[in-house]
């Protein structure tokens, strides 16, 4: 999608600080993180939020969950503990409208959340 923040760091048009790539997820740190561990893990395809995915997106969801771990391994926050999110819509606060599945790590998080 041309006007899309995210589409425009997988195209390269826009740098993001990456910090895994293949053919078809890409992860970089986030640009204001909360946290010591702050990756963004997105699909390259476009998929607008998780209320746009399909079944056949699957894979490519548990793609995006297995790498999010793999990163958190990678890091030694896997035993301690992280965060996943994906924010849809309005009330979880989506502001980038490509799906994205936040990895946050590296101290305690609270819960409930914000
Ligand atoms: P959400 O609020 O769930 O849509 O998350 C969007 C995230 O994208 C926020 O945590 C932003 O800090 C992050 N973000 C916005 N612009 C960029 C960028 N150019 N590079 C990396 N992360 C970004
Ligand atoms: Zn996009």
């Amino acid at each position: 999608m041309s006007d899309c923040l995210f589409c425009k760091i997988i195209k390269g048009e826009i740098k993001g600080s990456i910090v895994y790539e293949d053919d078809r997820v890409l992860a970089f740190n986030d640009i204001n993180p909360q946290a010591p561990t702050h990756v963004l893990v997105v699909p390259k395809r476009h998929i607008t939020s998780l209320n746009d995915v399909a079944p056949e997106d699957d894979e490519l969801i548990g793609e995006l969950t297995r790498r999010a771990a793999a990163i958190a391994r990678e890091r030694g926050i896997s035993s301690g503990g992280y965060r996943t999110v994906f924010n849809t819509n309005r009330d979880a606060g989506q502001t980038v409208f490509h799906i994205h599945l936040h990895l946050l790590g590296g101290r305690a998080m609270h819960w409930p959340p914000g």
